[in-house]
């Protein structure tokens, strides 16, 4: 299985998933011709899409998934809460429900969504499992709960949220209303909040971890990095994905 991302932050997100006969996308915040020219990059084409997994219904993950899967004729997977958003937009019979701890199999690749603390209607992350390794990919989650770190045994890599540093956010110039949304039980991970989890999870057996979905105001990937290099130790180990230029194939 290998991973990579065409872009993560709130000005949109995409991941893609990929084992020998089945690559699946989650989430999709860019516009149709944004996605196809940032799958060129990884030399993909939008065609070779088996699924579209959707986390939840925030613009930055779902903005371009009903353009993206009726052109290409792509199944969409997510709960009835983030479909519930998008219901009209595509055909019925393109969309599959997903129910948080049921696992599906898709190709050769077993997704396990599980529900997040997040102020989305029913927002689900996911683990990828191909019988070799696992794989989980979290962001978009206001506080980790036993919940989430019980769906989290045992991966192999992990991308995970980090979304801002809290000193940065109390003084930045984002209005009250937001930081307190941004800081919230459902808003998104601090870097502590991750790397808190990340200690909880056996870091040492984790052969990847990428950092994501940093916001670009009240972070600094200088931060995230020197915060995650004091669990993960060793640098070959470690990533950041971007906003602009993703994260390139990740191989486990
Ligand atoms: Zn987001
Ligand atoms: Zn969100």
């Amino acid at each position: 299985m290998r991973f990579a991302s065409l872009g993560s932050g709130s000005e949109g997100n995409a991941w893609l998933v990929e084992s020998k006969t089945t690559r699946l996308m989650v989430d999709c915040g860019f516009s149709v011709n944004e996605v196809i020219r940032r799958m060129a990059r990884l030399e993909l084409q939008a065609e070779d899409l088996t699924a579209i997994l959707v986390t939840h219904e925030h613009s930055d993950h779902m903005s371009g998934v009903a353009r993206l899967a009726k052109r290409f004729n792509i199944p969409v997977y997510a709960s009835f809460g983030t479909l519930s958003f998008c219901r009209d937009d595509f055909p019925s019979q393109l969309s599959t429900e997903l129910f948080s701890d049921s696992p599906v199999v898709i190709g050769d690749i077993q997704v396990n969504p599980f529900l997040v603390p997040h102020d989305a209607r029913e927002p689900l992350q996911f683990v990828f499992d191909d019988h070799r390794h696992r794989l989980g990919i979290v962001t978009d989650v206001g506080h980790v709960t036993q919940h989430m770190l019980a769906s989290l045994s045992h991966l192999d890599a992990l991308a995970i949220e980090s979304n801002h540093d809290e000193q940065m956010l109390v003084q930045g110039r984002y209005p009250q209303h937001l930081k307190a949304r941004v800081k919230g039980e459902f808003g998104h991970l601090s870097n502590d909040q991750a790397v808190s989890l990340l200690q909880q999870l056996n870091p040492e057996q984790l052969t990847n971890v990428v950092a994501a979905h940093l916001s670009q105001h009240n972070n600094k990937p200088e931060i995230v990095e020197e915060l995650f290099m004091a669990v993960i130790k060793e640098k070959k180990r470690f990533a950041i994905a971007t906003q602009e230029e993703g994260l390139d194939w990740v191989m486990l």
